[in-house]
């Protein structure tokens, strides 16, 4: 104990004093708002920075060390935080550092989320439920998965309004975040199922460049539109696509129709939402919209 105070130099105290008085009046006006108040595993957060006047006051944001992309939104300079499904809850750190050397950190805690299973069959057009079929299923997901986690996303946000819906009318047929037991394998359901009978159509829920519009064996006829900053939204299984690779989509702007192609039993639109390749559930990402 006495060594420790011998250590401390008067200069050290002067450390001290300056890191204690830049953490708290880091605040000085500012706030770093986080919504929602509670999140689990698989969920989206937003920061929302308060008491600075333009998004230059804020020189870097990071979750967990990884810097977040910075726009503005409603005139607050914002980040997206996608929690992914297989991330460790816990507690993490979200740290935003202003332009005046001032920095604010907040502690994220992150909840498990419930581990559910539920059987589901593979349709007769994919083989039906044999272990042959069951083999190339997860091997084909595998493929294509890699092909839809190395998009590119564009280093601003292609959008300043809401996000909307992609139907007119929303309902959920099955939930984001459960896992599917098929045979051996389970598979997490990373999305949620909304009600369309084929032909329904289907809306761009933000503005975007169009990355991918192109037709898989298990995800069918597939539009992901790249909102910027690693925000992309996935439609899926449609039975028409309107839209080419590339092309800037409006919000609301009708990309295509929706239908069952690929591993699908019935007409829906399966919706996926990532961050930053992380999956979220997107009626969570779409609270943050209300
Ligand atoms: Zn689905």
């Amino acid at each position: 104990m006495r060594l420790a105070i011998k250590k401390l130099s008067p200069f050290s105290f002067l450390i001290i004093l300056f890191f204690s008085f830049a953490l708290h009046a880091g605040a000085n006006g500012k706030d770093v708002k986080i919504l929602p108040a509670n999140v689990i595993q698989g969920e989206p957060l937003m920061a929302v920075i308060e008491g600075v006047k333009n998004i230059s006051a804020v020189k870097k944001m990071t979750f967990d060390g990884q810097p977040l992309g910075i726009f503005m939104y409603q005139k607050k300079p914002t980040a997206l935080i996608g929690i992914d499904l297989r991330k460790k809850s816990g507690s993490y750190e979200l740290m935003a550092q202003f332009s005046d050397g001032q920095s604010i950190k907040k502690i994220i805690i992150v909840g498990a989320r419930e581990k559910i299973e539920a059987p589901l069959g593979i349709p007769q057009k994919l083989g039906g439920d044999t272990k042959e079929s069951q083999n190339k299923l997860v091997s084909t997901l595998a493929e294509e998965n890699k092909i839809l986690a190395n998009l590119r996303t564009g280093k601003k946000a292609f959008w300043t309004e809401k996000f909307v819906y992609p139907l007119s009318n929303i309902f959920v047929t099955d939930d984001y975040g459960y896992s599917r037991k098929t045979g051996e394998y389970s598979i997490a359901h990373k999305g949620t199922d909304l009600r369309a009978k084929e032909g329904t159509l289907i809306a761009a829920m933000n503005r975007g460049v169009v990355r991918i519009a192109r037709n898989f064996r298990n995800y069918g006829k597939v539009i992901v539109i790249d909102h910027g900053f690693g925000l992309m939204s996935f439609y899926l299984h449609l039975s028409r696509m309107n839209v080419n690779e590339g092309e800037l989509v409006k919000r609301g702007q009708t990309i295509g129709l929706s239908g069952q192609t690929g591993y699908a039993l019935s007409p829906h639109l399966h919706l996926s939402l990532r961050i930053n390749n992380n999956s979220i559930d997107p009626m969570k990402f779409m609270d943050l919209f209300k």
